[in-house]
């Protein structure tokens, strides 16, 4: 593909989506180069849905095929919060260390069997006449009762991948992008995009 627009203002979820499609997408794109693109509210009540909106708009203001994810963190123990509300955990403005301690605090009587939790990010891949397909991916694992690592961004320090005895905030960008739900969703846009279908899309 030759251009294609991020609508995304996360630089942890950017710096991952330019490491999965290195060698299938000739110019990357991010909000950057546009800073006059209104933003978007995330008021879906669905990661596809807020995902297709941003990427809807994006790709409408600007002419270019544009991708947009929505990502979160599901946890049954909290009834699958906090799911499309995963930025704004703690609030309007808070940080991924207000969300993670409010995460610790809302789980702190959950016992260790009960913790299980999954990240689920649906892609967004819209063209400027409104057309859009969408990929999605989930990442299973559990929350754990303290903050293990320093990599990553969001929830990743306490969430636990039992096959690879660490957190997502442990491994190396490579490896999280090899088993993450985002990763999964982006290999389901990469397939799109160098079949037949795909080709056609972009026309
Ligand atoms: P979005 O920008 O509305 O998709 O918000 C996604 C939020 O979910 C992020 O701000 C993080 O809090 C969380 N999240 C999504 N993906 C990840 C991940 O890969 N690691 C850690 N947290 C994530």
């Amino acid at each position: 593909m030759k251009e294609l627009l991020v609508a995304t203002t996360n630089r942890g979820k950017l710096k991952e989506i330019e490491a999965l499609l290195s060698g299938c997408v000739e110019r990357l794109y991010s909000l950057a180069d546009f800073p006059d693109l209104l933003v978007v509210e995330e008021d879906g009540a669905t990661f596809e849905e807020n995902a297709v909106k941003k990427a809807r708009s994006a790709a409408q203001a600007t002419g270019k095929p544009t991708i947009a994810d929505d990502s979160g963190l599901v946890v049954a123990a909290l009834g699958g919060q906090p799911g499309v509300h995963s930025a704004r955990f703690a609030g309007v403005d808070a940080t991924d260390a207000d969300n993670n301690v409010k995460l610790l605090h809302e789980m702190s009587a959950v016992p260790a069997e009960s913790r299980k939790a999954a990240f689920r990010c649906v892609v967004a891949l819209c063209f400027p006449d409104g057309a859009c397909r969408t990929f999605s991916g989930e990442l299973p694992g559990t929350i754990l009762f303290e903050q293990r690592g320093t990599g990553g961004f969001g929830y990743d320090p306490l969430f636990y991948i039992p096959g690879y005895d660490g957190t997502l905030a442990e491994l190396p960008l490579e490896a999280k992008n090899a088993i993450s739900h985002r990763g999964k969703a982006m290999a389901g846009l990469k397939e799109f995009l160098s079949s037949d279908s795909g080709l056609k899309a972009r026309q």
